[in-house]
């Protein structure tokens, strides 16, 4: 065994690794990979118009049609509000423009994914919901025709989507779903089962949903696209949340559901490896949403700061005020570079890797994201300390409260153990 003196003189060969997969992991190795992460990766500046103009004309229509106290009333963002969003292109980001989509990149969308969730985090839900799990499964692994059918209608928000996977038995373990499609010999899938926790659950038309499927005479999983009006397809009863309180959030149930062939998405049997990736595709934009929700939190603490006025000074004059927002301000900076080193370095790679964090150049994916989710909820502690008695409760309660639940902590680290079940 090494005692301490020896471990202390002991110089081991730490011959530089070449082509390191992972930036963090060279950290443990003692090596800094700087090239794995610069130069920053930044988005072409013909996207960086189009994602500014999507975002101004995001604002103006909130600004004019959204009232989110009205939406926690009626339980509902508003239909017209979705067409609205529709017509300005809001619901069809990353939707190749050939589907009537605005073909951004994985950056693009989550820079816009950021302010619809200052503007509301119960509208990122449930624009999240439909963009980034709903659609996404038809974008990525959709064939030419089930694009076709599909892309431009929900692209412009004719229609909404959903994405079915959880079950009374099958969360966190999403691989035990007990969900069943049977072949039958007309080529489509019998689909019988339960859903729950479904955003959008009435609102959406489209729902990707996964079952147990025996493909080549194993038991596997199925991806199939459903659609409302299906025979047997029923929306259940609604749940009912502390906040997000406009998500529609329901339970669904197949009963003798015919599902014919041509809906079913990418090959029988792969099924729960396209419902993983189609889950850390979007967890990208959940971790920038937290981004915009921290900014909007951040803004709000320094503008309190500088009017609120105690022993004759402004708090801001005070230095454990200004220890706090310097703070916020370096931990913003860490949770906003690691979000879109992300969503950067993934741009267009998403069909060649299915489980990326095997490759995720700086360990992000295995690291960053949840981190996000999870720093989010020691960030906002001093805030909600600075701006006690400075804002409407209410305001600042819907960014506490609904964005973390929404969040990445829910299930990030237990796909993740299931994704290394899969491929161990
Ligand atoms: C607001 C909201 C919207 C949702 N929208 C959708 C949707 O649109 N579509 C959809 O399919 N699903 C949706 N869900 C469901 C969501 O994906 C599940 O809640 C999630 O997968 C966790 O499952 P569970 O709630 O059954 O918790 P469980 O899996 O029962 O977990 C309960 C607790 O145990 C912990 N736990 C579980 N396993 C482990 C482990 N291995 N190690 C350590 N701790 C563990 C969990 O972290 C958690 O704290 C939504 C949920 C919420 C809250």
């Amino acid at each position: 065994m090494t005692t301490e003196a020896e471990a202390t003189t002991t110089t081991q060969d730490t011959s530089r690794v070449e082509g390191v997969s992972s930036f963090s992991k060279s950290l443990f190795l003692g090596e800094i990979h700087q090239d794995v992460v610069f130069p920053f990766p930044r988005p072409r500046e013909e996207e960086r118009e189009k994602v500014r103009g999507l975002i101004s004309s995001l604002r103006e229509c909130a600004d004019e049609h959204y009232d989110w106290r009205q939406a926690e009333e009626d339980r509902w963002v508003g239909d017209g509000f979705i067409r609205e969003l529709g017509e300005r292109g809001i619901l069809g980001l990353y939707v190749p423009e050939k589907y009537g989509g605005q073909g951004l990149s994985q950056t693009g969308y989550c820079r816009v994914f950021e302010t619809i969730a200052q503007i509301d985090p119960t509208l990122s839900v449930v624009l999240g919901v439909h963009q980034s799990i709903g659609l996404k499964g038809i974008a990525l692994f959709g064939s030419d025709d089930q694009k076709e059918r599909f892309l431009p209608d929900l692209a412009s928000g004719r229609r909404l989507a959903g994405f079915a996977l959880t079950e009374p038995n099958a969360g966190s373990d999403a691989y035990h779903l007990e969900s069943r499609a049977v072949h039958q010999s007309d080529g489509s899938w019998l689909l019988n089962g339960e859903k729950r926790w479904i955003g959008n659950g009435d609102k959406g038309s489209v729902f990707v949903t996964f079952a147990r499927a025996e493909v080549g005479g194993k038991d596997r999983h199925i991806a199939l696209i459903l659609e409302k009006g299906m025979k047997g397809f029923e929306v259940g009863h609604r749940y009912d949340t502390m906040g997000l309180r406009a998500n529609d959030l329901r339970a669904l149930h197949f009963n003798d559901v015919r599902v014919p062939p041509e809906n079913v998405l990418g090959e029988p049997g792969d099924g729960f490896k396209i419902a993983m990736h189609i889950l850390n595709n979007g967890r990208m934009s959940l971790a920038t949403g937290s981004v915009g929700s921290a900014k909007w939190l951040l803004d709000g603490a320094i503008a309190h700061v500088t009017e609120r006025r105690q022993f004759g000074r402004r708090l801001a004059d005070f230095e454990l005020v200004q220890d706090k927002i310097g703070w916020m301000v370096a931990q913003l900076f860490g949770l906003e570079s690691m979000a879109y080193m992300t969503t950067g370095r993934r741009g267009g790679r998403e069909l060649r890797e299915i489980l990326y964090w095997r490759w995720d150049p700086i360990g992000i994916a295995g690291a960053a994201l949840p981190y996000n989710g999870d720093e989010y909820e020691s960030y906002v502690g001093p805030i909600v300390n600075l701006l006690h008695t400075g804002a409407d409760d209410r305001e600042v309660a819907r960014h506490l409260e609904d964005v973390e639940p929404g969040g990445l902590t829910v299930s990030s680290d237990h796909h993740r153990e299931t994704a290394d079940l899969i491929t161990a």
